[in-house]
């Protein structure tokens, strides 16, 4: 199976058939994957072949990828459904996670009042 690393800290928007168009955050770093699963069907690949060796992007540095893809989405017309957490493993492992919600809704709330915010987890961290 083919396995892919995505950017961080923001990836698309894509066109997710289950969200709609989805503007995913990837808190964790774009070179490897942290996940406290090692599923047999990750799209990412398995932890061993995945070590990082940079650190998660802070919270700050997300805030403002964020604000910046959210500004230029809003001058292009841009239609936006859905803030994804997603990407290189579990979101909800970042130690500032809460923060980053935090930051992410005022974000929201500012460019796309309507839009959804999501997270892409496997709950083992809740
Ligand atoms: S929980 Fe998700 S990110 Fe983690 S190993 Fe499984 S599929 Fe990959």
């Amino acid at each position: 199976m083919s396995t892919i690393l995505y950017p961080s800290p923001i990836v698309g928007p894509i066109h997710s058939r289950r969200l709609g168009i989805s503007l995913g955050v990837n808190v964790n770093p774009s070179d490897g994957k942290i996940c406290t699963f090692d599923c047999i069907y990750c799209e990412v690949g398995y932890n061993r072949n995945r070590h990082t060796t940079s650190p998660r992007p802070t919270r700050q540095h997300i805030a403002a990828a964020l604000e910046e893809k959210l500004k230029e989405m809003k001058a292009d017309g841009s239609a936006l459904d859905v803030i994804t957490f997603s990407g290189n493993g579990e979101p909800t492992g970042h130690p500032d996670f809460l923060g980053i919600v935090e930051d992410t809704i005022r974000l929201r709330n500012v460019y796309y009042p309507d839009a959804k915010v999501s997270v892409l987890t496997n709950s083992t961290l809740a």
